[in-house]
C-alpha cells in the first residue's frame, strides 16, 4: 500500500454557503485566511475560496478580496491557492478571471490552479419534504464558447487548470478540448457529486464514482467532493481507490458533528486516509504529483508581497 501517492486533501471553506448555522464559516479575508491556517495545519494543501462581502457574505469578486487572501495564505502557509472563478450571474469572461490574471505576474501571488467547470447545469435546490424544487429556473451557465474562453486566457498566461467535472458528460467534454489542445493531457480531475438537496451532479455512490474513474486519462489524478452532501463515504472510497478528497464547510455543514471549522474537517479525512494507510501529501508533494512549480521563494519582507 505505501507505493501509492499520498492523499490531496483540499479544504473548501466557504463556496457560497451562509454561516448562519455555524460562525466558523468564513466571509472576510481574515476569516478565510485564519481557515486556511486550520485547514493546513490538519493536513490540507490545495485551499479553495470564494470572495464574500465581509458583512453581509454575499458573493463578491473584487480583486482586491483575493489579493488580501492570498497574501495571508502565502505568509503563513505553503499550501496550493485555487480560487473560484466567480458566480452564477458572471458569464463575462472578463468577470470571471480577473482576479486570476490580476495576480499572475506576480511569482509570490500567482494562484497555483484555477478551476473550469466543463458544462451547465440546473442548480435549483429540492425540498425533499415538501417535494418540491425551491426554485424552478436557476441555470449554471457554461458554455462551450465560454469554456473555449477561458481556456485560451490560461492558457495564454500559463495558468493551470483544475477540471471540475458534475458528471460523466462533463468530464468528455473536458477530453475533447484536451484532443483540442486547450486543456493539458495531464490535469487534475474534480468529481463533483452532489447531496439530496441538489440533484444537479451524481449521487455520492461507489458505482457514481467508478463511472466518474473510468473515464480518467491513464496518470492522471483525481479528487472527489460532495456539493451539498456528505462526502466521508465517498472519501473513503476515494482514498482506497488511489484518489483524492476535497471536504470545506463551503460544500456541507457536517452538523451531524456539531459545529466544526475547516481544519477539523480536514483532520477526520487524513484520519481516515492514515487508518486505510495512505500518507497525507504535504503541499510540496502535490506539487510534485501534479506537475506544478514549486512554491516560490517568500520574500524576507512581507511588506515586498505588494
Ligand atoms: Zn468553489
Amino acid at each position: 500500500m505505501k507505493s501509492e501517492l499520498p492523499v490531496i486533501i483540499e479544504c473548501r471553506c466557504n463556496e457560497i454557503a451562509y454561516r448562519s448555522d455555524n460562525s466558523a464559516l468564513p466571509y472576510s479575508p481574515k476569516e478565510i485566511v485564519r481557515e486556511a491556517v486550520r485547514a493546513w495545519e490538519a493536513g490540507a494543501s490545495i485551499f479553495h475560496w470564494h470572495g464574500r462581502d465581509s458583512k453581509t457574505g454575499k458573493p463578491c469578486n473584487d480583486v482586491e478580496l483575493y489579493l488580501e487572501v492570498i497574501q495571508g495564505i502565502r505568509e503563513q502557509t505553503d499550501m496550493l491557492i485555487h480560487p473560484t472563478l466567480g458566480y452564477i450571474t458572471q458569464n463575462q469572461i472578463e468577470d470571471r478571471v480577473r482576479h486570476i490574471l490580476a495576480v499572475n505576474d506576480n511569482p509570490v501571488l500567482r494562484v497555483d490552479l484555477a478551476p473550469v467547470d466543463f458544462g451547465s447545469l440546473n442548480v435549483d435546490f429540492w425540498n425533499p419534504q415538501e417535494k418540491q424544487f425551491v426554485t424552478y429556473d436557476q441555470v449554471y451557465v457554461n458554455t462551450r464558447a465560454n469554456l473555449m474562453a477561458v481556456l485560451e486566457v490560461f492558457q495564454k498566461y500559463d495558468v493551470h487548470v483544475s477540471s471540475v467535472c458534475w458528471d460523466v458528460g462533463q468530464m468528455r467534454t473536458a477530453r475533447c478540448f484536451q484532443e483540442m489542445g486547450l486543456l493539458p493531457k495531464n490535469t487534475l480531475w474534480e468529481f463533483v457529486f452532489t447531496g439530496e438537496v441538489m440533484p444537479a451532479g451524481a449521487a455520492p455512490t461507489i458505482s457514481g464514482l467508478q463511472a466518474f474513474i473510468a473515464e480518467v486519462p491513464n496518470d492522471n489524478q483525481w479528487l472527489a467532493l460532495c456539493w451539498n452532501g456528505d462526502v466521508m463515504r465517498v472519501a473513503a472510497w476515494a482514498i482506497t481507490l488511489g484518489g483524492h478528497v476535497g471536504i470545506g464547510l463551503g460544500d456541507y455543514h457536517y452538523s451531524r458533528f456539531g459545529k466544526p471549522h475547516n481544519g477539523e474537517l480536514v483532520e477526520m479525512v487524513a484520519k481516515m486516509a492514515y487508518a486505510l494507510d495512505r500518507e497525507v501529501a504535504t503541499p510540496a508533494q502535490t506539487r510534485e504529483i501534479l506537475n506544478l512549480p514549486q512554491q516560490p521563494q517568500l520574500p524576507t519582507q512581507s511588506a515586498a508581497l505588494v
